[in-house]
């Protein structure tokens, strides 16, 4: 059994839990400890006690553990790239750039940890001088999603050490390998023991003691929108600081003037890449009408010719879905769709390969409205919708006609019309004439409206939430 990490320990589980490849249902990538109450109370404890002398460590000290954990994380990308597209399903190429992605996030917030510094302002008053002091937050929880386990724990776990604090993480029991593959790198990276505590275990057990216990200062949480409203409202009550990065219905508009092959290069792995599976997919196409019927039979060309198959087989372009209830949810939103009036033109059927796994062929549904559940609910899958309009204007107000707003995308060859959607696009990320998922590592990441709520994460913006300031007056 993969053990938990608590206190300095490996800690064997009460239970313990198969973590299954979505490509091949008999292969069992390992048993993975699941903690009971007990045990995540003893980490959040474990990280408390360790905390102060954290937050009092060198700025080298805390270099030296990222800039290590990002050397490992990189040079064991082939290794930990092969255990993510085993356990999740994502194709092996972008399985090893996601952990890429995740080395480098340490390595930048290595960097982090020696820039963060506060400010030195004078005062209003004559001999009076202020210093704006950045500190820790103290513990903080951080609850992660299957999607992406590796690059979300990275994103959270190295800006709350790079800035002082503790942490209790737990990865989502779907995909916990990649978390507990980091957390053995992280043990070994020289860093005090309590400081750092990896909890597997059910959102329900271990995730809602995070939520709950007095001395987890913060949660930083990515996931499904139900779930993270009900951690925003537990967190409010309980005055902790939160952080949540929640669902998608992104949009992809295509105007009359845009280049074809940019459009549907940007549709096809913004929509369905990584199975879909991103909380940045483009799953509605909205597309002007002079460009539709290109654009609707260039696409479907092009996902008749997509090879869905194994993650880890070569050649496969499309992986599994991640379980079966996520497929069956798949599938049953393509079943929704068409009895509201949208029209499958390709996919949305399972399909059989030669290893027994949760595969679906990607689907396109067209003659859909705004109104449609289709275009109101976040499926999560290989399947995109499209709403026919007429002109720009309708165009942006289809985009924005969504309670999310995490990433808008626009294929255009027109400067004023790019410039304007940027303005107007109500999302926290867009994209000109690129796919709506696929980001940088340095930069802010997250959304507006239902998306997202809380400062942002990644880039220099983290330090937001994993710090707090506090002002000093001194008179000399
Ligand atoms: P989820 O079901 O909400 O789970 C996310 C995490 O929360 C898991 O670790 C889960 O644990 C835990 N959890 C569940 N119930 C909990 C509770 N009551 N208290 C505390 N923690 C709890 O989401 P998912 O199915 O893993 O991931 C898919 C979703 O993530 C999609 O909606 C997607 O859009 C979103 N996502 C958003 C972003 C973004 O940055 N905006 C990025 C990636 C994914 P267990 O599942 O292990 O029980
Ligand atoms: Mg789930």
């Amino acid at each position: 059994m993969f053990k938990n990490y608590i206190n300095g320990e490996w800690i064997d589980g009460k239970t313990g839990k198969d973590n299954i490849n979505p490509s091949d249902i008999t292969d069992i990538v390992g048993t993975y400890a699941r903690a009971d109450v007990q045990q995540a109370n003893n980490a959040i404890e474990a990280a408390s006690a360790a905390q102060p002398m954290w937050s009092a460590s060198t700025l080298q000290h805390r270099f030296d553990v990222l800039d290590f954990v990002g050397t490992e994380i990189l040079a064991r990308k082939q290794e930990l790239g092969n255990l993510l597209a085993r356990e999740e399903g994502k194709i092996l190429p972008e399985a090893v750039g996601e952990v890429v992605r995740a080395g480098y996030i340490f390595k930048f917030f290595a960097g982090e940890a020696l820039r963060c510094s506060g400010e030195h302002i004078r005062s209003v008053r004559p001999g009076v001088e202020i210093d704006i002091l950045r500190q820790p937050i103290g513990v903080v929880g951080l609850i992660s999603p299957w999607n992406y386990p590796i690059a979300i724990p990275a994103w959270k776990i190295a800006p709350a050490l790079a800035f002082g604090n503790a942490v209790v993480f737990k990865p989502a029991e779907l995909a916990p390998g990649c978390g507990w593959a980091l957390a053995d790198i992280i043990a070994r990276s020289g860093i005090p023991k309590g400081v750092f505590n990896l909890v597997m275990g059910s959102g329900s057990t271990v995730g809602n003691v995070m939520v709950n216990h007095p001395k987890v200062d913060g949660i930083s949480f990515t996931g499904s929108v139900e779930v993270g409203r009900q951690i925003g409202s537990q967190c409010g009550q309980k005055m902790k600081k939160v952080q949540l990065e929640m669902g998608g219905k992104n949009p992809l508009v295509v105007l009359d003037d845009a280049d074809l092959n940019v459009a549907v290069n940007a549709a096809v792995n913004g929509a369905y890449f990584s199975t879909g599976q991103r909380c940045t997919a483009s799953s509605r196409f909205v597309v002007t009408e002079g460009i539709h019927d290109r654009f609707v039979k260039a696409v479907t060309e092009r996902l008749a010719r997509l090879k869905v198959d194994d993650a880890l087989a070569e050649g496969t372009e499309i992986g599994p879905v991640v379980d079966d209830t996520q497929l069956s949810k798949d599938l049953e939103y393509v079943e929704v769709a068409q009895k509201e009036g949208g029209k499958v033109v390709y996919g949305g059927e399972r399909l059989k390969r030669a290893k027994n796994g949760y595969y679906m062929s990607p689907a396109l549904i067209t003659e859909t409205t705004s109104a449609m559940r289709i275009n109101k609910e976040e499926v999560f899958g290989p399947v995109a919708s499209l709403i026919r309009v007429k002109n720009y204007d309708e165009a942006l107000a289809v985009a924005n006609d969504t309670p999310f707003g995490l990433s808008s995308g626009i294929c255009t060859t027109s400067l004023n019309h790019a410039s304007h959607f940027k303005e107007y696009a109500q999302a926290g990320m867009v994209m000109v004439n690129l796919p709506t998922a696929g980001v940088d590592y340095h930069v802010p990441f997250g959304g507006r409206k239902g998306s997202s709520y809380g400062s942002r994460e990644q880039g220099k913006y983290a330090v937001e939430f994993y710090t707090t300031v506090k002002t000093c007056y001194i008179a000399p």
